[in-house]
């Protein structure tokens, strides 16, 4: 593994963030550019210093904050004074009380959509990469790189534009045209690779190890443990949201499972600091059939997650070979909670549901979300009785051709009123 060091790490400072430890060994590192624990190859993620004391304080400490991750300041890797700086400012999306998709999927207790699309660059990526430009400023970065399924591509691209970093970011080829278009509109480099995002993905690690890639900071590569830590900003604002309360029960997608896991990671924080009372919750994955080995490692009782060619048309959850996979597993199998699977058909037909009741345009992720949802109602793995948030991360806006060949005008006629007359809408 290349280790870079730009800038002296003894410098650093973000906030309550101490240390790297491994997730495997709990070995420690000084904070710095690295992903992998040098002893195990494990993963690395940050360790805290967290704020201590009397819950009530934070809760209005946090409440009095800007409308933004950056309320969360506190309890993520980032400098006091993070909000001041030059960035997107993404997060506090809305939390849709879905009544109308209840009724239609027979859940009697509360239904929620937590709507990413929301962010500044229509999906859950702005959280990550915010966290990741911070650590990218620390660490005296000059490029900012990813590889990316498409969305973190557009995310990386408009916060590199904001922050004044150059930025080059590297996707699949094949991409939907609006995750493509978004990837280059914000004027950094963008590379299409001939490859899936797994290939993708191998070849920056490459480039990480290489002279070529000097000064650049990947965001879910090199300076992943800080990335991640981003998505803990879902799990505080659906607990602040409801009122300070965790969620009995939440469906999360999983492309690398990054997410996931900090959800649960979040979530745990929140009782520990005392925010919320501590009760039971249930964290479900969610995955497309054509993509799908952690549900086939869920389903098989496996604890390895076996590799696959992705193909399906939710796009930014097509990692084959997903580095978070057996955290995952733990999660769920821990939570009480299930790692499902819907086939394309099911995607295309979620998105227009939760389009049709309550007015959300969601991206494939989240039809691939709000799709598993309705099998877990079906099959009884999710209890219609409870508090249930469901995840929409990305907007449908970035793949339309999932819904245009089953989507358009109920009619198209001539300016009169007999030819209105003849279509039968009146
Ligand atoms: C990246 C992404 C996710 C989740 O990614 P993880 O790698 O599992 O953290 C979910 N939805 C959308 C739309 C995404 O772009």
């Amino acid at each position: 593994m290349a280790v870079q060091t730009v800038g002296s790490s003894t410098e650093i400072s973000l906030g309550p963030a101490v240390a790297l430890s491994c997730r495997e060994c709990g070995e420690r590192f000084p904070l710095g550019p690295v992903f992998a624990c040098e002893a195990c190859f494990g993963p690395l993620e940050i360790a805290y210093d967290l704020p201590g004391g009397d819950p009530e304080a934070l809760r209005a400490r946090i409440e009095a904050g800007p409308n933004s991750i950056w309320r969360y300041a506190p309890l993520l890797p980032v400098p006091a004074d993070v909000a001041d700086k030059p960035n997107l400012n993404p997060g506090f999306t809305r939390l849709v009380k879905a009544d109308n998709l209840a009724r239609e999927l027979g859940v009697t207790g509360q239904l929620h959509v937590k709507d990413d699309s929301g962010n500044p660059t229509h999906s859950f990526k702005d959280r990550v990469v915010a966290i990741a430009v911070e650590a990218a400023r620390a660490f005296g970065f000059t490029t900012l790189s990813c590889s990316s399924t498409g969305n973190l591509a557009g995310a990386v691209g408009a916060a590199a534009a904001r922050a004044g970093l150059r930025s080059c970011v590297f996707i699949p080829h094949d991409l939907e045209q609006g995750k493509v278009v978004m990837a280059a509109v914000y004027g950094g480099d963008l590379v299409g690779i001939e490859g899936t995002y797994d290939d993708v993905n191998r070849f920056c690690s490459e480039l990480i190890g290489d002279p070529l890639g000097e000064g650049w900071g990947f965001v879910n590569v090199n300076l992943r443990p800080y990335y991640a830590e981003g998505s803990k900003t879902l799990a505080y604002e659906i607990c602040e949201q409801l009122g300070w309360r965790l969620p009995d029960q939440i469906v999360v997608p999983i492309a690398s499972g990054s997410q996931l896991t900090k959800i649960d990671k979040g979530l745990r924080e929140l009782v520990a600091l005392g925010l919320v009372e501590d009760r039971p919750y249930k964290i479900f994955g969610a995955q497309a059939e054509g993509c799908s080995p952690v549900a086939r490692a869920f389903k098989e009782g496996h604890d390895v997650v076996r590799p696959v060619k992705p193909d399906t048309i939710a796009k930014s959850l097509a990692i084959g070979n997903p580095a978070d996979g057996p955290y995952v597993l733990d999660i769920a199998r821990r939570t009480g909670g299930v790692v499902e699977d819907v086939n394309d058909e099911q995607v295309v037909d979620a998105i227009k549901l939760l389009a049709r009741t309550e007015g959300i345009f969601a991206e494939t992720a989240g039809g691939v979300t709000v799709g598993v949802t309705r099998k877990l109602i079906e099959t009884g793995a999710l209890d219609p009785s409870l508090t249930t948030v469901v995840l929409n991360t990305g907007d449908g806006l970035k793949t339309l051709d999932a819904v245009a060949p089953t989507t358009g005008p109920s009619a198209i006629i001539r300016p009169n009123l007999d030819s209105f007359r003849e279509a039968g809408l009146a």
